[in-house]
């Protein structure tokens, strides 16, 4: 029996849970493979990349990934690492409003009201921005042709100033993304379903969310590893073969030939495959493949560029006035940072005893100049943003700004059309080529590894028929 030669591209999560899970399951039916991961960095992880230092636990991309999107979670499982989750604290979130901090309206789910009493009594609203959002409960239902953008939807249904104030800064935070570019059927379709159902979505929201929760009864829907996320890529490059992976590999070129691929690597190596799995965000996929004329991708700007910001301090020199897990920060407040998340209160375990840690970001869609700024000048300006909102003047015992260039894909709108037609021209016209990651179906964690897994299947399929 013939061994396939199948090859990965990219080592980040995506490319990482497919060479797990092709090598899993293709020992599990006997089929012959021989798998080969190439990534172009020195290290794997992609975005995820954990920082353990003197006790503290730092997260340089993503810090946790939502346990209700189930693969994650079983990729530890899978990898034995049952005993290292960890789930978050749960506590107030805070926005920035008029330079103060508010808490986030209980009941605001994803920053639709669905209590009455605390939507009328904050102060992140006018009097009208209240009325206006109220409007909901009696506006008709509007059937949705296509695609349109999430601020259209939202502002439709509620009003701007629900949507600056608190819905924009909740939701755009996933993608850095701008609210009326982002595409409804892409990200969050679930709210064109709710008013397609119930009509107004504070009613949907109502019906649908989980029972209220009594005091000391509510659960973080967060997970992450106590050794932090790189712990999920050092598990699965143990569980591979240590012939399987080749770091400081950037493919510069895929060429068809004769019914297999050849892959060309910067460095001068080649390598021939039945099939290949493209794992990298989609702009490295147009270089490889320069002759192939893809649909165009409907969006100017591919992607989003930010920095994380992390702070130590000793415990006695700051102070956290506030009962909670961090803020976030709209568009209209005049502040470099975009969102701040007081990590040794929602994370415990990554603190040592007596310090403080937080990561603050920065960028946002229409605003990256700050990400190419020196470190010394982002540190400034977050000590300032820190200065003014939460009154810290005390210098950081240490800091990490880790720059994530063009790294936060904007699901722009008629993004889901672009992505299907791209598969169906590269199914035609490069059988046995597929691709999978953040730049298609979704860029969480538990979304990468999903496409990841449909990967193996298509890969599988494709080297059977
Ligand atoms: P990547 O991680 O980008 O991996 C692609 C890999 O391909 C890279 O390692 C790259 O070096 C390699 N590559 C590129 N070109 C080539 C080439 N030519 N040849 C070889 N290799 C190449 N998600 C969550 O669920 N929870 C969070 O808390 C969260 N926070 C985030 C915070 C930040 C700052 C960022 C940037 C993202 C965050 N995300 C979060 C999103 C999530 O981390 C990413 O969408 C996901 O990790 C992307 O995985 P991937 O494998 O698709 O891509």
């Amino acid at each position: 029996m013939s061994e396939y030669q199948i090859v990965i591209i990219g080592g980040g999560i995506t490319g990482l849970s497919a060479a797990y899970y092709l090598y899993k399951t293709a020992k599990e039916q006997k089929t012959s493979v021989h798998i080969t991961l190439l990534e172009e960095q020195q290290r794997l992880g992609g975005k995820i990349w954990t920082e353990r230092w003197n006790g503290f636990v730092m997260e340089k991309g993503p810090d946790s990934f939502l346990e209700r999107k189930a693969s994650a979670k079983q990729l530890a499982l899978d990898l034995g690492l049952e005993d290292q989750l960890v789930r978050n604290r749960t506590g107030q979130a805070y926005i920035l409003h008029k330079g103060k901090l508010h808490p986030i309206p209980e009941g605001a789910v994803m920053g639709v009201p669905t209590q009455i009493s605390p939507f009328i009594a904050t102060r992140l609203f006018s009097i009208s921005g209240k009325m206006r959002a109220s409007l909901d409960l009696f506006l008709p239902r509007q059937s949705i042709e296509g695609d349109i953008s999430v601020g259209e939807f939202f502002r439709r249904r509620l009003g701007n100033e629900v949507v600056d104030h608190l819905i924009e800064p909740l939701l755009s935070g996933i993608y850095a993304g701008n609210l009326d570019r982002l595409s409804l059927k892409a990200t969050f379709p679930q709210f064109a379903q709710m008013e397609e159902k119930y009509r107004s979505l504070i009613l949907g929201m109502k019906k649908t969310r989980p029972a209220k929760k009594l005091p000391g009864e509510e659960k973080g829907q967060f997970l992450t590893l106590k050794n932090g996320l790189s712990t999920l890529v050092e598990a699965i490059g143990k569980e591979l073969p240590p012939e399987t992976i080749h770091l400081g590999c950037k493919i510069k070129e895929i060429q068809r030939e004769n019914h297999r691929y050849q892959l060309s690597c910067e460095n001068g190596h080649t390598f021939l495959a039945d099939a290949v799995i493209v794992t990298t965000p989609f702009p490295s996929l147009q270089k490889m493949m320069p002759s192939f004329t893809h649909p165009q991708p409907v969006q100017s700007v591919p992607a989003t560029s930010v920095a994380t910001v992390i702070l130590g301090f000793d415990s006695q020199d700051v102070q956290i006035p506030y009962e909670g897990t961090g803020f976030v920060v709209p568009r209209t407040e005049n502040t470099t940072i975009t969102a701040c998340t007081w990590t040794n209160k929602k994370w415990p375990h990554t603190t040592p005893e007596g310090k403080i840690l937080m990561r603050c970001y920065v960028g946002r869609s229409g605003d990256e100049a700050i990400v190419d700024e020196p470190d010394e000048i982002i540190l400034q300006r977050v000590r300032q943003d820190l200065a003014k909102v939460m009154h810290i003047e005390k210098e950081p015992l240490f800091y990490r700004v880790t720059r994530w260039h063009r790294s936060m894909p904007q699901y722009t709108v008629g993004h889901a059309d672009w992505v299907k037609q791209l598969e169906e021209t590269l199914h035609h016209h490069f059988p046995g080529l597929f691709f999978a990651g953040a730049s298609y179906h979704g860029v969480g964690i538990p979304d990468c590894i999903d496409q990841g897994k449909r990967a193996v299947e298509e890969v599988l399929q494709y080297i059977h028929t």
